[in-house]
């Protein structure tokens, strides 16, 4: 199973988006070395003690008219029971067990997978007595705590990534089949993409039900290449219950990032990217995956001469700072360059697999780096000495140098267009750490 989920349920105000953020906290200080990447309220990823998972706060969406959400938390309780690994039922101290509570316990008590009851607002030892009501929802696994001051959010955590097991880490596929993974939003043309695919060439070699069953895995041989193509957009039809819910798009589009080497996008020409795309974008970028966007329906778009040209520019406006990436514009009804998308996230997933030999790494690099110098830090200059690709399935570079901590985004920035404008690494997001030498 890749992709290990745990959704944050619970009525409004009750803390999950403090919550989610500590979570988040963690990573956020270690890992994403991405400047300026973008985060939403929405979705991230978790790391502690060397284990990743996805969180999700479903508070981010839940609309706020009052009419609609209580009906909303009930259908999204229900959701996460489906699809997340773990359910966090938050709750507040201050308030007690209110009915909604009461609600959503009843549904949760349905489900074989783990519920943990976190108790919020538990800022002192008063709220610590008062909080020991909530044992009476009977679960399992409780959890009192301040998501405010971060107390007892360790423990939460421990107690989290236990429940990960070692067969739940990320696909790890080099040397495998590539896979590319099919996202958008509702309407986009994914299906009819994969139809396409599948009437002209019928070419699949066999469908293979998702480990999880919530993505399907097709295998194609195109150009004498063998590939998987994940979707979730077949599936989205048979759960018409839950198709008006993008809780659950999104939930199942992350599983899909998950499983994939390479994130196809598609986007609607006439729509532009919408805030969901970023968000997707810039999950796939953290992850560390392959991507590629489409526009699709280009043939309803009116074109003048350089109106494509045009179209890009924008495009990577929006998706920067990682705007080294492929755009193809397709009409999946006309049958315009849809076999050139799948040629293009080919060549990325051979972008993302690429090893530069360490010699050649410096030999380029070095003399980049003489030509143009990181600033001097407190009267000391930042001496670059060596650089070398980390034996990481996901490309990654170290540099080292006298004063790692001292080198700032700007000239990160400018190691990172060097590394891309001598090696091709379009469509791969990339790591860089200054080291110690
Ligand atoms: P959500 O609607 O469930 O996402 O709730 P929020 O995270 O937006 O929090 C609602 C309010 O509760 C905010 O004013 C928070 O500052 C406050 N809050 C969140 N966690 C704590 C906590 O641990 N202790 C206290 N005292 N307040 C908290
Ligand atoms: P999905 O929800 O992403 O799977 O989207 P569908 O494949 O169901 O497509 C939604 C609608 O858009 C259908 O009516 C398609 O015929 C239409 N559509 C898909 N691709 C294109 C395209 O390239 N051009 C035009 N004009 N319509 C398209």
């Amino acid at each position: 199973m890749a992709g290990f989920t745990v959704a944050i349920v619970g009525r409004p105000n009750v803390g999950k988006s403090t919550l989610f953020n500590r979570l988040l906290e963690q990573r956020k200080a270690i890992v994403d070395d991405q400047s300026g990447v973008t985060r939403d309220r929405q979705y991230g990823i978790a790391d502690w003690n060397g284990k990743t998972f996805n969180v999700i706060d479903t508070g981010g969406f839940v609309s706020n008219s009052d009419d609609v959400f209580e009906r909303e938390i009930r259908k999204q309780a229900k959701v996460a029971m489906e699809e997340a690994n773990v359910i966090v039922f938050m709750c507040d101290v201050t308030t007690g067990i209110t009915d909604l509570d009461a609600d959503v316990a009843n549904i949760l008590r349905r489900t074989s997978k783990p519920v943990f009851l976190v108790v919020n607002k538990v800022d002192n030892a008063q709220r610590q007595l008062e909080a020991t009501e909530f044992y009476s929802l009977g679960f399992e696994h409780v959890h009192f705590l301040s998501s405010m001051t971060g107390s007892g959010t360790g423990e939460l955590l421990d107690d989290l990534v236990n429940q990960i097991t070692d067969d739940m880490g990320e696909a790890t596929t080099q040397g495998d089949v590539p896979k590319i993974a099919i996202i958008g939003q509702p309407n986009v043309g994914k299906s009819s993409l994969l139809n396409a695919l599948v009437g002209v060439e019928r070419n699949i070699v066999s469908d293979i039900a998702g480990t999880t069953r919530d993505t399907i895995h097709t295998h194609y041989n195109m150009f004498q290449k063998d590939f998987m193509l994940i979707d979730t957009a077949g599936i989205r039809r048979k759960a018409k219950v839950h198709e008006d819910l993008e809780f659950y798009s999104v939930i199942r589009a992350i599983k899909a990032v998950d499983e994939s080497d390479v994130v196809m996008l598609l986007l609607d020409a006439e729509k532009g990217v919408t805030a969901q795309d970023l968000s997707i974008f810039s999950l796939a970028t953290r992850k560390g995956k392959g991507i590629v966007v489409l526009v699709n329906k280009w043939d309803l778009v009116e074109k003048a001469t350089n109106t494509a040209r045009d179209y890009e520019k924008e495009l990577k406006k929006r998706l920067a700072p990682f705007s080294d990436v492929p755009i193809v514009f397709t009409s999946v009804t006309e049958k315009q360059r849809i076999f050139k998308a799948i040629e293009v996230a080919l060549e990325v997933y051979d972008n993302r697999n690429r090893k530069i030999q360490t010699s050649k790494l410096n030999d380029v690099l070095l003399k980049a780096i003489e030509a143009f110098h990181p600033p001097v830090v407190r009267g000391t200059p930042i001496r670059i000495k060596y650089v070398t690709q980390l034996p990481t399935f996901t490309p990654a570079f170290a540099f080292f140098c006298n004063l790692p901590e001292d080198v700032k985004t700007p000239y990160r920035n400018y190691l990172e267009n060097q590394i891309r404008t001598n090696f091709n690494f379009t469509g791969v997001p990339l790591k860089i750490f200054f080291r110690k030498k």
